[in-house]
């Protein structure tokens, strides 16, 4: 019998370099919960999770006419911005550690505010997010990965449209649905199980 060892190896070295492109709002950093936590303190409505079923942040959510309006407080926030103080989804840190560990390439790809990129560059060094990669960028397929963990639905189908043969992976949020040709993952611990199914 003749085993093919070039392509076990091949396999092999394919699996501990994958690249994945994993999003942080609403994928690492629960956005939703700091917004609304604040939103509260500074407005006085309380706005549950369930309830953000559309990506806009104005009105009827909020009393903001515009997003634009929205971002216009979130940027400033008793001297920081929203993004400062961003708490950590469960088991989303320590997936990404595991997963380091197991020889892939963490990339970090957001599409942020320019103000808020220094107060999201102190969050990843205080959070220990293990990445020697980080992009702020709207056109996020362009960075070249294996598989892109996302929950913004604009962004889950520009990946689908440009980068169809890549590992889409949606990540279960109120405002996003299903797409075909995509994974879904509701927790962090379904990660690694997913990754390692491909
Ligand atoms: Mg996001």
């Amino acid at each position: 019998m003749v085993i093919d060892f070039s392509s076990i190896m091949h396999q092999r070295i394919k699996l501990s370099q994958m690249r994945i492109g994993v999003d942080l709002d609403g994928v690492v950093a629960d956005f939703t919960k700091g917004w609304t936590t604040q939103y509260a303190l500074d407005f006085g409505k309380e706005i549950s999770e369930e309830e953000i079923t559309d990506w806009g942040l104005s009105k009827p959510l909020t009393h903001f006419e515009k997003d634009l309006d929205f971002w216009n407080w979130a940027m400033d926030i008793n001297g920081s911005s929203i993004f400062r103080h961003l708490e950590l989804y469960e088991n989303s840190q320590e997936t990404l550690v595991e997963l380091s560990k197991m020889g892939h390439e963490i990339v970090i790809i957001s599409s942020k505010p320019w103000w808020s990129i220094h107060d999201t560059l102190i969050w990843l060094g205080e959070n220990k997010i293990p990445t020697k990669e980080v992009h702020f960028i709207e056109d996020k397929w362009t960075i070249d990965c294996d598989a892109y963990l996302d929950d913004a639905p604009y962004q889950l189908e520009n990946f689908l449209k440009k980068v169809p043969e890549k590992k889409i992976i949606r990540f279960e949020r109120p405002y996003n649905s299903h797409s075909e040709g995509t994974y879904s993952i509701k927790e962090w611990s379904d990660l690694i199980p997913l990754l390692n199914s491909f």
